[in-house]
């Protein structure tokens, strides 16, 4: 059992390390068993079948519910299948307010899947309490936040939206996802539903896929705890021992997630190829001071504008240590061009209303060096410029 005064760093690096007793293991082992004996009728070991309760993902679970400061915790396939069981608790006619730069499978979900159930949503600025009111309606059953947003890093005052989500008796869903328990606890300032893709950074490795819930409440927590299992979308004992290993390692990744970040949107910044950079952590960012207030550092993910859609073909092509490749929260770093890779799913004129445009790149920093990082990007912005000046010239790029 994990003390509840020791800081997050230990709880983290000992996660599992005191719950096998008989060997003193501190990696917890293992468990394939799906079929548990009893001891005799009417009683059990606490294990009876491995999707119901499994003795492996059960740490990772107990890890999870106390990170987020919450009551229980389910581990689940994937962050997609975590959506999925959550999204389960509601029903025909249902109705949800959820943040407007939407990662793009959630959007495909409930547009594609749950649309289906008669369970429909509204998308706004979850920022703007007017637009929140605005668009409740009376089935309006739940609000699902996700903060910052991706790629367009939009804050939400959590605390704000909580509070008018409790007077009209709706549920508040958060997806942490990109600032994870070490940074931000959205259950603490009042919210109902942590949900996470743990693929990103709490594994943190670009290794397994996988999604966490974490609920508060007793009666939330069993409605869960009967949605996970009938569902089914659990996750497997090794992968929650995978998982598990990641993070243990989570605090030393975020600050240095963080340091790099802040140090790239610096160089961008004073670049003269790039328009704009959307980085919470910088100053001049619209929701740096929320930010500040409600989490206790920031992601290692920002987005930036260029001047001229031409340079990201090949920015693309020229990156060397920087890989270009759809998914966040690994040690290495990726660069995204999310219009054609995470948000193809989303209408044009819904991605262009909210920003996400043929100039926005968005950067997964990981945790190499950060002046090899800074490096790697001038020279790709730098041949860039180069073969567009070439191209431009009459006759210039044609041999
Ligand atoms: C990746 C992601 C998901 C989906 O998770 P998977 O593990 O890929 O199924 C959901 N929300 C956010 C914010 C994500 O980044």
């Amino acid at each position: 059992m994990m003390e509840e005064k020791l800081r997050i760093e230990s709880r983290l690096a000992q996660i599992g390390s005191q719950e096998d007793p008989a060997t003193g293991a501190v990696n917890y082992p293992i468990y394939h068993a799906t079929a548990y004996r009893h001891p005799r009728l009417g009683q059990s070991t606490g294990f009876d079948y491995a999707r119901t309760k499994n003795p492996t993902r059960a740490v990772l679970e107990e890890a999870a519910a106390a990170l987020e400061s919450g009551d229980a915790g389910f581990a689940c396939s994937s962050g997609m299948a975590a959506l999925t069981t959550i999204f389960a608790l509601f029903r025909q006619g249902d109705h949800l307010v959820v943040s407007l730069d939407l990662y793009g499978g959630t959007y495909r979900l409930l547009e594609r899947i749950l649309s289906k159930y008669g369970i429909t949503a509204s998308y706004v600025d979850t920022n703007d309490l007017d637009g929140l009111e605005s668009a409740r309606r009376p089935e309006t059953k739940a609000v699902f936040i996700e903060t910052p947003t991706n790629p367009l890093m939009m804050i939400t005052d959590i605390q704000a939206v909580c509070s008018w989500a409790s007077r009209h008796g709706l549920l508040t869903i958060v997806d942490n996802t990109l600032l994870t328990p070490f940074f931000q606890r959205p259950l603490e300032l009042g919210a109902d539903i942590v949900v996470h893709s743990a693929t990103k950074y709490l594994g943190g490795h670009n290794d397994v896929l996988a999604g966490l819930i974490v609920t508060k409440g007793e009666e939330l927590s069993a409605e869960m705890a009967i949605l996970h299992n009938s569902l089914g979308a659990v996750l497997s004992p090794h992968d929650s021992y995978q998982l598990m290993k990641g993070m243990k390692t989570l605090a030393l990744r975020m600050e240095r997630h963080e340091q790099n970040s802040l140090a790239i949107a610096n160089y961008l910044l004073g670049h003269p190829a790039i328009a704009e950079v959307f980085h919470p952590g910088l100053p001049d960012h619209p929701g740096h001071e929320i930010q500040n207030r409600q989490s206790s550092g920031n992601t290692g993910i920002f987005s930036f504008k260029l001047k001229d859609a031409r340079y990201v073909e090949p920015i693309l092509r020229h990156i060397r240590l920087i890989a270009f490749a759809e998914s966040l929260g690994g040690v290495e770093s990726l660069l995204t061009y999310p219009a054609v890779q995470t948000h193809a799913d989303i209408p044009a004129e819904i991605r262009d209303a909210v920003g996400v445009d043929d100039r926005l790149l968005r950067f997964s920093v990981g945790i190499e060096h950060a002046d090899d990082l800074i490096a790697d990007l001038a020279q790709a912005l730098e041949a860039a410029r180069a073969e567009l000046e070439a191209a431009a010239v009459p006759g210039g790029g044609q041999a």
